[in-house]
Parts: C-alpha cells; sequence; structure tokens
C-alpha cells in the first residue's frame, strides 16, 4: 500500500493568512501545508481519508485520477469542507463514491451535503457529487483490505483513527482510550496528530505524542497536523528515531495485508 500525504497541516493551513512569522514566510517547501489528508493506494484502488478544502488542488498537485472510497475521521471543517470537489471524480467514473463514517459524522454530513446523497440526487450528474454513505461503528472490509476504525478522544468528542493493516491514521486527538491502544499494537507505519509544542485542549503537544509512539513503537512514525509554530527544519532535527514530521508530497510504502 502506497500512502500519499495530500496535506499534514493544522485547520489553518501554512502559511497562515496574514502572518509573516518564519515559518509562514519560509522558502523550505515542506513549510508549506495544506490541510491535512492522506490518499492509501492498494490493489488499484485509491482511498482517500478526509476530505479537506485543499481537496482540489491536493488532486491537482498529486496527479489524483480516481478515487474509490472515502473514511472520514470526524465533521470539522478541515477535514469535510472539500467534499464538494469529489463531483469531478463521481462525473469521470459515472458512479458514486462510498464514504465511510461514525454516525455523528455521518449525520454531519447528511445535513452539509445533503444535495449530494445518491437518494436525494435528481439533477444532472454533473454539478453535484454523488454519495454513497454508509454509518460505520466497528472494522469492516474494503476492496480486500480490513478497516478498523480506532476510537480518539477529539475535543470532548469520540472521532475516529483508522487502521489497516500494518498502517494506522491517528490526527485530531487529545488522548488515546486505553482500548483504542490494544487496536495499534504491532503498527509498521503510525500517522499521529501534533499540533505544536506548548499543550492545547484538543490535539497532542509534540512531546505527548513522542510519548504515545514511543509506547505503541511502531516502525515509523510521522506527525502530521502541525501548525506555524512549527518549523520543519528545526523540530525535524529535535525528533527520536524513527519519528519524523510528515510533508506534503512524502509517499510511503506499507503493506495492508499485515
Ligand atoms: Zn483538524
Ligand atoms: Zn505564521
Ligand atoms: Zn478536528
Amino acid at each position: 500500500m502506497k500512502i500519499s500525504f495530500l496535506g499534514t497541516g493544522t485547520s489553518t493551513g501554512v502559511p497562515a493568512i496574514g502572518c509573516d512569522c518564519p515559518t509562514c514566510t519560509s522558502t523550505d517547501p515542506r513549510d508549506k501545508r495544506f490541510r491535512s489528508s492522506v490518499l492509501l493506494s492498494f490493489a488499484d484502488k485509491n482511498i482517500l481519508i478526509d476530505t479537506t478544502p485543499d481537496l482540489r488542488m491536493q488532486a491537482l498537485n498529486n496527479n489524483i485520477t480516481r478515487l474509490d472510497a472515502i473514511l472520514f475521521t470526524h465533521s470539522h471543517a478541515d477535514h469535510l469542507m472539500g467534499l464538494d470537489d469529489v463531483r469531478r471524480f463521481c462525473l469521470l467514473q459515472n458512479s458514486a463514491i462510498p464514504c465511510y463514517a461514525s454516525q455523528r459524522c455521518a449525520a454531519d454530513i447528511r445535513r452539509v451535503f445533503d444535495y449530494a446523497l445518491i437518494e436525494n440526487v435528481h439533477l444532472q450528474k454533473s454539478f453535484c457529487p454523488l454519495i454513497e454513505l454508509h454509518e460505520i461503528e466497528g472494522p469492516f472490509d474494503l476492496f480486500g483490505g480490513h478497516v478498523q476504525p480506532v476510537p480518539l478522544i477529539h475535543s470532548g468528542d469520540s472521532i475516529f483513527g483508522y487502521r489497516i493493516g500494518g498502517f494506522a491514521y491517528c490526527t485530531d486527538c487529545s488522548e488515546i482510550p486505553a482500548d483504542s491502544f490494544a487496536l495499534l499494537a504491532d503498527l509498521d507505519v503510525l500517522v499521529l496528530g501534533a499540533l505544536r509544542t506548548k499543550p492545547h485542549p484538543a490535539h497532542l503537544s509534540i512531546s505527548q505524542a513522542i510519548q504515545i509512539a514511543k509506547r505503541l513503537s511502531p516502525a515509523q512514525t510521522f506527525f502530521i497536523h502541525f501548525g506555524h509554530t512549527i518549523r520543519h527544519e528545526l523540530v525535524s532535527r529535535e525528533l527520536p528515531d524513527g519519528i519524523f514530521l510528515s510533508y506534503d508530497g512524502l509517499c510511503v510504502d506499507t503493506d495492508p495485508l499485515d
């Protein structure tokens, strides 16, 4: 399975609007971050995790021409509001796109994108995305891979991370419940949200994320969803072996059937 990091930034993106700090004015391409999202490619299928407001540019920059399914972590705007852009894929593929979300996230998708649900689409297809929405509570199979939702604590709610084989994607969390630690054992690649060096009520700090990565001890950990207080070059240097700051455009390979 190929993991492509389409975006690695926090909700504002980096650079942030109206900011002239050293990161926002940096010429290092790793300091330019779209909102966080990954594309998983295996068995000739492309699975997207989250539809950020940057989805159109992410698809263009990464030459994504097909989407077979979307997994949603939660319905915060930085993870959802690009959903309308999938209409290009629906048109190219002449099909609806299966989307998987928790009950709570699915309710928000129904409220905001009701016009795109396959049962509501009466207009000419090219004007809207076509969404086949699946509410999930537990594990399910997708294109021969086993998808395990991993409950995480974020902003006082339970949201989903996802594990597929030896890969897990856990963005936007301040805490990993004890039962979820068991779901994240023996990983090859862990992707983990880490907002900044200072603590934050809804997100792990870099040092909290390092502690979790050490406890889970996957072969490799990649941090995502960090803001403009993180200069890639400076913070990367300080990380322990096997733990990295991701960046937009990075690709990593792992086995989905581990
Ligand atoms: Zn977020
Ligand atoms: Zn800044
Ligand atoms: Zn969030």
